[in-house]
Order: structure tokens, then C-alpha cells, then sequence
């Protein structure tokens, strides 16, 4: 991706300072499977909860002997941080325009890198969490040791513009709370089955790979050669189905939560080959999936 330093105040990197808690070291298996959790969804299956518990525990046992640390980014993680600000900037950029074509105003998030951990007002969050958006406090939490993990063990393509597509996918969460959508689905999900409530969560997380999309759309003068290819293996790696067969060597659909790599990847290149919002409306995601 060609881009230039942007700055933002509403953008923090936390990396390298821990708040006296426990340092947790490395990213390892519990980066990924709990991360499955936040960015791939809550329920992949009983499997995959199970694995988590053990390693959480083995996690806390391995650490509870580490002192605090401080240590100082390296020149290639402040590289990376200040890539993830810029990306940051043009997403709200993008959306701040939407907005105003449609005469209404875009409330921006905020960012936070971390890399131990950190206190969000949907509760805390350690550095095996990985990248989520709190709809409670507006604020993107990323831990980029997460991208190291999907291609590793998720074979997703390394490259900036895999990073940049998940910051756009997690301000398109921030968009869907501003627009009510968030609500919306929240209100349908209640009193439904484990099941319905899930398809609509999958709706959901489709809806903000196409305004992941969309904001790749809307900045094509920032694209170079083999971006959309890596989007493209960032979206087809955390596919509810790649993952449950990874983790759980099975598919069961109607635990996905985040829809199937085909499905992540369609809405995303929906959104980037039409730039038309209109296209990604809520009920056409949640009529086109077959189950
Ligand atoms: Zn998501």
C-alpha cells in the first residue's frame, strides 16, 4: 500500500509499556485460538473453547513468574504502528465523506495498540485477544502479533494490506454502531435460537468485510500490485470453516459466527469492485446466506 505518515489524536500505541500486571510472553497458540474468539467469533464449536481453557491456564502458569517489563518498539514495529495510524486516518477519512454525502456526521473511533494488556469498558483484554472492536467505549484494540499467527498458521498472505484490511473490518463495526446496526441485530438475536442468532451474527461480520471493501473502493490510488490478494487471504484465512477444520478437524455451519472464507471473501470484494453501500444493506447479506 502507498502510504504517507498521518496522525491522529484519537489513535494510541500502548505497545511496549505494562501496567504492572503480568507480562505475558509470546503469542503462540493462544494468540490464534482466541483470537478465533473476538475477531472470528465467539462460539467455534466446543473444540476450540476447550483447547482455549487449557491454554489459557498453561499461559497464566508459564507468566505468573515474570516480572513487569517496559522495552522499547524496534524501528520495524514503529514502522508498524505508524502504518496502522495512517490506515487508520484514511478509514475515517473515507467514512467522514460517506457521511457527509448522505448529510449526516461520522462520530470517529479511537485506536489502540497494545501488546500486554489492556482495560476497555467491554472488559479486559490480554495480548492473546487480538484485534476487536468495543462498541462501549468506540475504540479499535489491536494486537499486531496477531498477523504473525494467521500466517503462520492460517497461511494467510504476509503484507501490509492484510493489516489494513482487518483496521477497516474493525471500523466497520465502528460504523455499524453509529448506524444503529449493532442494535439492530442485537435486538433480533434476542429470544432466537443458538443458531438464528448466529446466522445473524454472521450477517453482521459480512457487513463489515463489505465496508472493508468499500473503503479499499474508495482508495485506489493507495493500492499496489497484490493488495486485494492479500485482503483477499486475510478474509479467506479467518473463515469460520477454515478455522473450525484447523482447530476441530470439522465444519459445523450453524455454529459459524463470522461466515465461510468464500462468504468473507465475496462480501469484501463486493464492496471493492461495486463501491455501491447500497448493495451491503443488511437484509441482502443475511437473505444470501443458504443456510
Ligand atoms: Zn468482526
Amino acid at each position: 500500500m502507498k502510504w504517507t505518515r498521518k496522525t491522529s489524536k484519537n489513535f494510541e500505541d500502548r505497545r511496549g509499556r505494562s501496567r504492572g500486571g503480568k507480562a505475558i510472553v509470546g503469542g503462540g497458540l493462544i494468540g490464534i485460538i482466541a483470537l478465533a474468539l473476538t475477531i472470528f467469533g465467539g462460539e467455534t464449536g466446543q473444540t476450540v473453547g476447550t483447547i482455549l481453557n487449557q491454554v489459557n491456564q498453561q499461559s497464566q502458569n508459564s507468566s505468573s513468574a515474570q516480572t513487569t517489563q517496559t522495552r522499547n518498539l524496534s524501528e520495524q514495529e514503529k514502522k508498524l504502528g505508524q502504518f496502522c495510524e495512517a490506515v487508520f486516518v484514511y478509514n475515517n477519512e473515507t467514512w467522514e465523506q460517506i457521511f457527509r454525502n448522505s448529510n449526516s456526521s461520522y462520530k470517529k473511533p479511537k485506536m489502540v495498540l497494545f501488546d500486554d494488556q489492556v482495560q476497555t469498558a467491554c472488559g479486559s483484554a490480554s495480548a492473546s485477544t487480538g484485534p476487536f472492536y468495543c462498541p462501549a467505549d468506540f475504540t479499535v484494540y489491536m494486537d499486531l502479533r496477531f498477523f504473525e499467527e494467521l500466517h503462520k498458521r492460517f497461511g494467510a498472505k504476509r503484507g501490509d494490506f492484510a493489516i489494513a484490511y482487518v483496521i477497516a473490518h474493525e471500523i466497520g463495526h465502528h460504523v455499524q454502531n453509529i448506524t444503529g446496526i449493532n442494535r439492530k441485530i442485537a435486538q433480533a438475536q434476542r429470544g432466537k435460537s443458538k443458531a438464528q442468532a448466529n446466522k445473524l451474527s454472521v450477517a453482521q461480520e459480512l457487513q463489515a468485510d463489505f465496508y472493508a471493501g468499500i473503503w479499499a473502493n474508495q482508495n485506489k490510488n493507495l493500492l499496489e500490485f497484490g493488495d486485494i490478494e492479500e485482503a483477499i487471504s486475510a478474509a479467506k484465512a479467518v473463515g469460520d470453516d477454515a478455522i473450525q477444520k484447523r482447530t476441530a478437524g470439522y465444519v459445523r455451519p450453524e455454529s459459524f459466527t463470522h461466515g465461510t472464507s468464500k462468504q468473507r471473501k465475496e462480501w469484501f470484494l463486493k464492496g471493492y469492485q461495486t463501491g455501491n453501500l447500497s448493495l451491503g444493506a443488511i437484509e441482502k447479506i443475511y437473505s444470501s446466506i443458504p443456510y
